[in-house]
């Protein structure tokens, strides 16, 4: 058996009913070769940050059999305190998860897997996943709440102010630098919606375009009429300390003092293996789903930021919750 799960369920009491409601002997995890270990659950959800832990806990309180693997990369990592989500403003993004994990794992009939996913299989009935340590696992139902890889440019010190001085949405850390020397690292519609938004908490933006602006006559003379500055050349350098911005310097060495970045980064998905079993993604490179978060495969269900461009804990939670329900609902109407 995995040590985590093992450590994890004995810290929450959940050992002893485990042996009783999931559909397998305890013995099953405990086999001396990991590449022999194999088990079947009616929900896999492959991801257990916010949303798949949100899932997980809907799920759970249906007393469905219900495995989480997780590889403990969420994008959040490196932000020092999270805002925005109601009862958990100001925490660590670990301090949220870790409560949520030890919540959901409350419920006898979850389980939790420290492992990544590798390959995804269709079966007769259902799927099988199996992990880089070599678990094989099979599930009625699947659930991606896989989340999203940033790819952040390589602009020096960009990546060490990720989350902390350089940041992707108001919603998150604008209020912390409410009145600060701020810029927007965006050019076109994207950087326009951005300083419409955050010039309403500070008065001191600019707008990093990185090349020639993409800006139309109106954009122009909002951008004048707020004071937004416009500045062409290419970044360079961010220079800071422990992940605060001091200074952006340009490609042609003139520096300007700054204390936060905005930023909109490129993405791929973090798991491959919806679209290995056959997950249509939408134009944007989100995993296309319906309102209930069903993708395009029947059985398999996404949530949380591989699905939308709304990105926050709080919509991830919300969205693993529905996603949690409607797994339920369909293994009840399949046999009720
Ligand atoms: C820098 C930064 C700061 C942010 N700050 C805030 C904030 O202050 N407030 C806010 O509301 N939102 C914030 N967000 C947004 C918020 O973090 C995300 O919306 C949220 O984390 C999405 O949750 P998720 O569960 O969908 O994905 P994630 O939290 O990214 O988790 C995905 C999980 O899936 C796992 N995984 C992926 N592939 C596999 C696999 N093959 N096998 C096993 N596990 C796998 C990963 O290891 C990870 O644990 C921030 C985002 C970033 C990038």
């Amino acid at each position: 058996m995995n040590k985590i799960i093992r450590r994890t369920l004995i810290k929450t009491g959940g050992l002893a009913a485990l042996t009783v409601v999931v559909p397998v002997p305890l013995t099953t995890f405990v086999k001396r070769n990991k590449m022999e270990e194999s088990k079947h659950v009616e929900v896999i959800i492959i991801g257990g940050s916010y949303a798949g832990l949100s899932a997980a806990m809907a799920l759970g309180r249906s007393m469905r059999t219900t495995l989480i693997i997780d590889g403990g990369d969420p994008c959040n990592k490196q932000t020092p305190n999270s805002h925005n989500f109601i009862t958990q403003d100001g925490e660590t993004p670990a301090a949220i998860a870790k409560k949520a994990k030890d919540q959901v794992l409350h419920y006898p009939t979850v389980t939790f897997l420290q492992d990544i996913a590798v390959h995804g299989y269709k079966k007769q009935d259902g799927f099988e996943i199996v992990t880089q340590s070599g678990v094989r696992v099979t599930a009625k139902k699947l659930i991606f709440a896989t989340g999203i890889k940033d790819k952040l440019p390589e602009i020096k010190g960009f990546s060490e102010c990720w989350g902390i001085s350089v940041i992707h949405c108001p919603y998150c850390h604008g209020y912390e630098y409410r009145g600060k020397r701020t810029a927007i690292m965006a050019n076109g519609e994207r950087a326009f919606h951005v300083a419409s938004l955050v010039n309403n908490l500070t008065e001191h933006l600019t707008v990093l375009t990185a090349g020639k602006a993409d800006f139309d006559a109106e954009q122009r003379s909002k951008f004048q009429r707020h004071h937004i500055g416009i500045i062409e050349m290419p970044v360079a350098e961010i220079q800071h300390e422990n992940g605060m911005v001091q200074n952006v310097v340009f490609s042609d060495g003139k520096q300007l003092g700054f204390n936060a970045v905005y930023a909109a980064v490129s993405f791929e998905q973090h798991s491959t293996i919806p679209e290995e079993l056959g997950c249509e993604l939408t134009e944007q490179g989100y995993l296309k789903t319906d309102a209930f978060y069903k993708t395009t495969v029947p059985g398999i269900y996404a949530c949380g930021d591989n699905t939308s461009m709304m990105r926050s804990v709080a919509g991830a939670v919300a969205s693993g919750n529905m996603a949690g329900a409607m797994v339920n609902m369909e293994l009840t109407r399949e046999v009720f």
